[in-house]
């Protein structure tokens, strides 16, 4: 038995019936029997989405979609214990539902009396998802004989106080985990803790982020100082290119951190964009897996690959915004009211995906998530008030009709002449590219296209590239 740490991940899907949560506990306990392991788990899949609807109609005061809802969400989870654990557990496993429905549910009606979603009780209420989900699967392996525990993730990671999108806090992490997980694992109790969700140091909830399970995973693998990370999702790895889009997209065998969070960050989804950070430190190796097909390899991430230079992957993304802001008259400096446009983004907690300007006109455009963009909008108005009133900028422009590629790879680096083929290849089929950005790390170039073009320039760059399979 080596005393080599596994941590492992396992995402919505993963989690999303009671057989997969069968096959789930199968490929944690192959590795179990071998070495020590701890997993993560994310809440069943749309289970989040349901919690957050929930808590909106709270708020909306429609009382019965709310009734409707937590019955949805209580039925799942019940349906999910009758066919995953054997008679003679069922009526504890009901009990602990209930416990955990009930938790939220006295949130949500909390929430529908006063009118008003506070973040640190959506924080609590949410984090019921992965809670539920550990449960079951602790329940089932111990069903099978199987020591294991459900852990709240809470008494695990420590955070800073952004409700919704915490940053961990890793010294104190690793102090709690010291005290929660080791223990566990020198019993050999398997550890099923929750992703998702942590707590301030001074134990408010808090949570980190929409798609934070991953997250949640290398902060543990982090702390535990563990030998690998392994995160199962329900694609193959990450992949060249979305494989709806591309036919020949390919799966590759392995990425630099750099390269995942550049392609995580810029639409592909497999990842969580801050996942690799916390693991660059003790360069912890992750895998990421399908639990639909464990036979396939997937795509292995490490901190530096020597070879195999040129651009790797073209992501793509929709659902996307572009605001315009442009100075009327040379009076004003567009200096100024970037910064201001700027600062009022940070307040308002939008991310700002990709910004480019030009210095004739001090015109600047950004782009921003749809999902984000009513919210952008109030705070640059209450911002630019000023301004726009006294004619001294051209109204606010937004387009929504705009797709964002990125193409990445490390060997992109101090490479001559890519730039000039990617943007032939474009060319070639009469794509008007709208932006262009690249980093300063020259690992990605981003490229914004009207979105009727997005698949069309996807396709090709790959295939001026040479992504692909190559039979
Ligand atoms: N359940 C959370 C979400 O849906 C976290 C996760 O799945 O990673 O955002
Ligand atoms: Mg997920």
């Amino acid at each position: 038995m080596s005393n080599e740490l596994l941590v492992m991940k396992f995402g919505g899907t993963s989690m999303g019936s009671a057989d997969r949560i069968k096959i789930a506990a199968k490929l944690t306990a192959e590795q179990h029997a071998t070495r020590p392991v701890a997993i993560i788990v994310s809440a069943m899949s749309k289970v989040t989405d349901l919690l957050l609807d929930t808590l909106k109609k709270a708020e909306a005061s429609d009382s019965e979609g709310l009734e409707a809802n937590l019955a949805a969400l209580t039925a799942r989870h019940l349906e999910c214990a009758k066919d995953l654990l054997p008679a003679d557990r069922q009526d504890a496993a009901c009990r602990g539902i209930e416990a955990l429905t009930a938790e939220f549910t006295r949130i949500a009606r909390g929430m529908l009396l006063l009118r008003e979603r506070p973040p640190k009780s959506v924080d609590e209420a949410i984090a019921i998802g992965e809670r539920l989900s550990a449960f079951l699967l602790a329940e089932y392996f111990n069903s099978e004989g199987i020591a294991a525990q459900a852990v709240n993730a809470a008494t695990v990671i420590a955070t800073d106080a952004v409700f919704g999108n915490a940053t961990p806090i890793l010294d104190a992490t690793r102090e709690r985990a010291a005290k929660v997980l080791r223990p566990l694992l020198d019993k050999r109790v398997l550890p099923v803790v929750t992703g998702f969700n942590a707590s301030t140091l001074d134990g408010r909830p808090t949570t980190l982020g929409r798609g934070g399970s991953d997250f949640s995973a290398s902060i543990i693998a982090a702390v535990l100082d563990a030998a690998e990370l392994w995160i199962w999702t329900d694609v193959d790895g990450i992949m060249s290119a979305d494989p709806r889009l591309v036919k020949n997209a390919r799966v590759l065998p392995e990425v630099t951190y750099a390269e995942a969070a550049e392609l995580a960050y810029n639409g592909a989804k497999v990842l969580h964009p801050r996942t690799l950070a916390p693991l660059a430190e003790r360069k912890i190796p992750v895998w990421s897996k399908n639990s639909f097909a464990p036979h396939v390899p997937g795509t292995r991430i490490v901190p530096v690959i020597e070879t195999g230079l040129g651009p790797r992957a073209v992501t793509s993304m929709t659902g996307i915004a572009m605001v315009s802001i442009e100075p009327a008259s040379a009076e004003i400096s567009g200096t100024k009211v970037m910064a201001e446009a700027i600062e009022a983004l940070s307040r308002s907690g939008v991310e700002l995906m990709l910004i480019t300007s030009s210095s004739y006109t001090q015109s600047f455009c950004f782009l921003i998530r749809q999902s984000e963009l009513d919210r952008a909008q109030e705070f640059l108005q209450q911002s630019l008030a000023l301004e726009i009133a006294h004619g001294y900028l051209k109204p606010i422009l937004i387009d929504k009709e705009v797709g964002l590629l990125a193409v990445v790879g490390e060997g992109m680096r101090g490479t001559p002449g890519l730039a000039g083929r990617i943007f032939t290849a474009m060319s070639r089929q009469n794509i008007n590219i709208v932006v262009i950005a690249q980093g300063s790390s020259e690992l990605t170039i981003a490229v914004v296209v009207h979105r009727k073009d997005l698949e069309l320039a996807v396709q090709s760059i790959h295939e001026e590239c040479g992504m692909g399979r190559k039979d």
